[in-house]
């Protein structure tokens, strides 16, 4: 039966009692984590979400009911326990942070008693992720995900108290916005006032922080809750957390800075790891490059080398043939591993496939210096030579290379070399690497739409000495955008505003709005910027990206108290789930049925 906590106070929580408390009279609660009998001696391990506790119950100390009380506890019960704290008895236990000491009972009471969990509560839980997601609620009373989310808690605590030293003022921004074709997909929430019309939830606080700007607050920062209705990948989630900021006056440099020093206090009060600033910095177009990607890993080199002037003239025809149709030569110069089995660069091949390249050429440089490769009966020796050259492959080396348009090249490249340095082993797992991306791309052709497409979004401004391309061939212009990088992913992003109602409109025309369209989707912001608007700009984390990263972890779903699965749904509470015919009703809305059905 349960009992009642009347007259008991907790003193401490489980890992706050310390040896200076030996001796003295203590009253904790928590869960139990384990009991053990020992003949005349009863151990039962108590945690809560500081940590475990050792307590003792022993006949002597708490007479005969106590102790036959505390034989019936199991785990996950709920417990008020009174005792005096003391060095342990038996041996010390090194792994725990309270090993040295343990609480002798004076005085049980069971809060409430427990059914057996449907998995243990543990650490590093080998339980499928499934079962535990159906049962968040004791899943999240494992220690590894509690201190992800107190780590979190604590990351969103100090960024407040840092923004506000800075100047920024907290300000909040509606849920119930206005729907905009532009980015991901919106969820909808259907008006009753206005059956057939809708609000979206906000896929960030872009336009409101902008208007803020407008409006004379000079410098804002929230802790924005955003949905994005996008088929969901591994590290996403439909809705997620924004650290968001806006700052009026101010150019690119002034964001960065105000972020690195934030990212600095963040890394350094958590971690206490001091990170060198400035972050280094790298344009969009060195990034692809160099590495393959918008977002490269720095924790390895393995770069990459357009060899496409090394091959224009060779008489190996896919390498030749993919230049003659505007695309390039890429390669990568995997150190060491001339050695590589045939059945692994298979795999590699198949690898790339995934990607849409449609193969990858090797050539080994042997030990004695010779080559082995898939293309050297298509090539002469000097041309061969000049490619290892320009590889700077030396013996023992093999050479990867991909042939086709330039996107495609780079990117499957880039994804190729992440994918070797993780099956390498070549990652240091320790190293935090910043970087700043810069002066991306302000538009991307997009062939699903057959139009351009803002690469950030409609609202960054174009670099100032691009905005003559404009018209004439507007792939070619820059943006005042860039991303914060920490290992190979993004973890903000953000740009300089077009403050200017001229050049925003040339922006809408660009991606292929009607002047009447953009009056109707963006009115608000048109008109706003006709009355007095300041020099802007801004930027937006990922709060959970970065915790994950933070703390080592592979899944956004473990800092995350209640998350969705790869289809968007929840398992615990089973949502989305049907409504009530009279709600839909009241809505004006009539359900289609699908083939599910
Ligand atoms: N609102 C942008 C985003 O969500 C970030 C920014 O430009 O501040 O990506």
């Amino acid at each position: 039966m349960a009992e009642s906590m009347q007259g008991l106070k907790r003193t401490h929580r489980c890992t706050e009692v310390t040896k200076a408390d030996i001796g003295e009279t203590v009253t904790l609660m928590g869960w139990v984590q384990k009991r053990r009998n020992l003949g005349s001696l009863i151990f039962v391990d108590l945690r809560d979400r500081s940590g475990l506790m050792q307590i003792v119950f022993d006949e002597n100390d708490i007479g005969s009911q106590g102790f036959e009380k505390a034989g019936t506890v199991r785990s996950e019960f709920v417990l008020a326990v009174v005792g005096r704290v003391e060095a342990r008895s038996g041996a010390v236990n090194e792994k725990m942070a309270t090993g040295e000491l343990e609480i002798r009972a004076t005085e049980l009471r069971v809060l409430s008693e427990a059914e057996t969990p449907p998995f243990p509560i543990e650490e590093n839980s080998q339980t499928k992720e499934e079962l535990r997601l159906k049962h968040r609620y004791l899943d999240l009373r494992r220690p590894d995900i509690q201190r992800n989310l107190m780590v979190k808690s604590r990351v969103a605590t100090l960024s407040r108290n840092f923004m506000a030293e800075q100047g920024f003022l907290e300000i909040e921004t509606p849920m119930l916005g206005k729907s905009t074709p532009e980015g991901a997909r919106d969820y909808l929430v259907p008006s009753r006032i206005y059956p057939g019309s809708f609000f979206a939830l906000p896929q960030s606080p872009q336009l409101f922080k902008q208007l803020l700007m407008c409006s004379g607050y000079d410098r804002y920062f929230q802790v924005a809750r955003c949905f994005r209705d996008e088929d969901l990948r591994a590290d996403r989630q439909p809705e997620f957390t924004q650290m968001d900021m806006e700052l009026s006056f101010v150019d690119i440099d002034d964001v960065i800075e105000v972020n690195e020093k934030l990212l600095a206090h963040l890394w350094k009060e958590i971690l206490g790891i001091e990170l060198q600033t400035p972050f280094r910095r790298m344009t969009w177009r060195e990034a692809m490059d160099r590495f393959g990607s918008d977002k490269p890993d720095l924790r390895f080199g393995m770069e990459l080398h357009n060899v496409s002037d090394a091959v224009k003239d060779c008489g190996f025809g896919v390498f030749t043939g993919a230049i003659a149709a505007g695309g390039s030569v890429r390669g990568i110069n995997v150190k060491g591993q001339a050695g590589m089995p045939r059945k692994k660069i298979d795999s590699l091949t198949e690898f790339v496939k995934g990607y849409g390249l449609k193969g990858l050429a090797y050539l080994a440089v042997q030990e004695d210096g010779s080559y082995k490769s898939s293309f050297t009966k298509f090539m002469t020796s000097e041309e061969l030579d000049k490619l290892v050259n320009a590889m700077d492959g030396k013996p023992g080396d093999l050479l990867l290379f991909a042939a086709d348009k330039d996107k495609l090249a780079l990117e499957t490249m880039g994804a190729l070399r992440c994918e070797l340095a993780k099956r390498l082993d070549l990652i240091d797992q320790k190293k935090f690497e910043f970087l700043w991306v810069v002066e991306f791309p302000l538009l991307e052709y997009s062939e699903e739409e057959g139009r351009f497409t803002a690469m950030h979004h409609p609202f960054t401004m174009p670099m100032e000495e691009d905005l003559q391309y404009i018209d004439t061939d507007p792939g070619r212009v820059r943006a005042k955008a860039y991303d914060i990088v920490l290992n190979g992913c993004e973890i903000g992003g953000g740009s300089v505003r077009i403050h200017q109602n001229d050049i925003q409109e040339k922006m809408f025309e660009c991606l292929g709005f009607t002047k009447e369209q953009a009056q109707e989707q963006f009115s608000f912001l048109l008109n706003a910027f006709k009355y007095g608007v300041p020099p802007h700009a801004g930027l937006a984390y990922g709060l959970d990206r970065v915790v994950m990263l933070m703390l080592g972890l592979d899944s956004i779903r473990d800092v995350i108290a209640f998350p969705k699965v790869k289809d968007s749904s929840c398992l615990m509470t089973q949502a989305p789930s049907p409504v009530a015919a009279k709600q839909l009703e009241e809505l004006g809305i009539e359900v289609k049925k699908t083939d599910k059905e």
